[in-house]
């Protein structure tokens, strides 16, 4: 078969993540790691055909960093690299698909900054370097929100003043579009079903959390926002809070709106509940051994997420299954146990010894026969971009 290897760049502010993706073959040729950009200790960390090798980059900037991997590209690849894929956190409303990179959609993708602040700006630093050093590759973005621009108006305006959607553009975006994607059409091949006739809740947990209604196809509830703090109890984020809790903090501990922003993003979901720690493994260790901390954590994030899944049940008229993904939908056990406890309404049920089975990307239903079904499917968000980008270069040169 043809190769047709895609460059997959997700960059943040101080780091690149990349993978070189051919759908055809069930794993990345080369991956890697571009980390501490713009410091002394910067480092580009690789895996090529399994093995591991590290090298400094000391003080490389993002086009820096890039220049570095070229060679590495270029041998994995052996030359048949078809274009770039970029993961954009943002489209707003402008992007509704993954988009081919010219300098209008550059200029779209630059005016989304005040949506995301911290992350646009890293996106487009990524986008530029790419662009200057491969100028004859063709460069796509995949946007995090454009799946979910299938939300109905009623699923995607807040209740506040017109004015404010209207010219402000405050409404829900929601986010991990490319992975509720990827996941809901894994599911419904899994389970020999035609993708564009199924329905599917699914719930992505990994440090940040969301879950979404995806009917036919198509994203038609999420729960995340405007921005990826509402929704889900996440690692270090609170979720969904009363909306006065800001005024609330401000008046009575005399916090400044850059103090309650911290507390909500940073100190906040597992960390802020257990007093310990934000990562899932330890809190369940913890809980083992009886830390009270964890074990409301671990309490309060299954119940809040089950209710989530139950309130997206609204966005479908039948169901054909629950899927669990992310880092601690692919490997806690306890987690999608506790959570599925609360759904028994929906005639949810788990099969103790295949959840236990479902770990380390293990994929596979995990309900007991005669209950609805229940899945696990490790997501694959580079080789979604990937795909996505492939399909806009086919509509290109078809
Ligand atoms: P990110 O959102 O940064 O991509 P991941 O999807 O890797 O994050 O998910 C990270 C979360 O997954 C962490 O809370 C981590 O503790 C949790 N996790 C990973 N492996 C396990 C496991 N075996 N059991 C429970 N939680 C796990």
């Amino acid at each position: 078969m043809q190769a047709c290897n895609i460059l997959v760049i997700n960059c943040g502010s101080s780091s690149i993540k990349f993978a070189l993706v051919n759908p055809t073959e069930p794993d990345f040729t080369l991956s890697g790691l571009a980390e501490r950009l713009g410091s002394a200790d910067a480092a580009l960390h690789w895996q090529y055909r399994g093995s591991k090798d590290s090298k400094p980059i000391g003080n490389a900037d993002h086009r820096q960093a890039l220049a570095e991997l070229l060679p590495l590209v270029e041998r994995a690849a052996q030359g048949k690299l078809l274009g770039i894929g970029h993961r954009v956190v943002h489209g707003g409303e402008y992007f509704t698909t993954a988009s081919w990179i010219d300098s209008k959609a550059l200029q779209e993708i630059k005016s989304l900054e005040p949506l995301a602040p911290l992350h646009i700006p890293a996106n487009v630093q990524g986008i530029e370097a790419a662009t200057k050093l491969f100028p004859d590759l063709p460069q796509v973005a995949v946007f995090d929100t454009a799946f979910h621009q299938s939300l109905p108006e009623h699923a995607f305006r807040y209740a506040l003043p017109e004015v404010l959607y209207r010219q402000h553009g405050v409404r829900r975006y929601g986010f991990h579009g490319t992975s509720h994607h990827y996941v809901s059409a894994q599911a419904a091949s899994f389970s020999g079903l035609a993708y564009g006739d199924s329905s599917w809740l699914v719930a992505h947990l990994g440090n940040g959390c969301s879950t979404c209604a995806v009917v036919n196809g198509q994203s038609r509830d999420t729960s995340m926002g405007l921005t990826p703090l509402e929704g889900l109890v996440m690692g270090t984020r609170s979720g969904d809070v009363d909306p006065n809790l800001h005024g609330h903090l401000a008046r009575t501990m005399g916090w400044s709106l850059d103090e309650i922003n911290h507390t909500l993003n940073q100190d906040s979901g597992l960390l802020g509940l257990s007093g310990l720690s934000n990562d899932m493994r330890t809190l369940e260790q913890a809980r083992e051994q009886g830390h009270v901390g964890a074990t409301l954590a671990i309490e309060v994030f299954c119940y809040r997420l089950a209710k989530s899944i139950a309130s997206m049940s609204c966005a479908l008229l039948r169901l054909d299954g629950l899927v669990f993904t992310g880092g601690i939908g692919e490997n806690s056990a306890l987690i999608r146990n506790k959570t599925v406890q609360h759904l028994s309404l929906f005639n949810m049920q788990l099969d103790r010894e295949a959840n236990a089975l479902c770990i380390r990307g293990v994929a596979g239903p995990i309900h007991t026969p005669g209950h609805t079904r229940v899945l696990v499917i490790p997501t694959n968000e580079e080789r979604q971009i990937a795909l996505d980008t492939l399909a806009l270069l086919k509509q290109h040169t078809a």
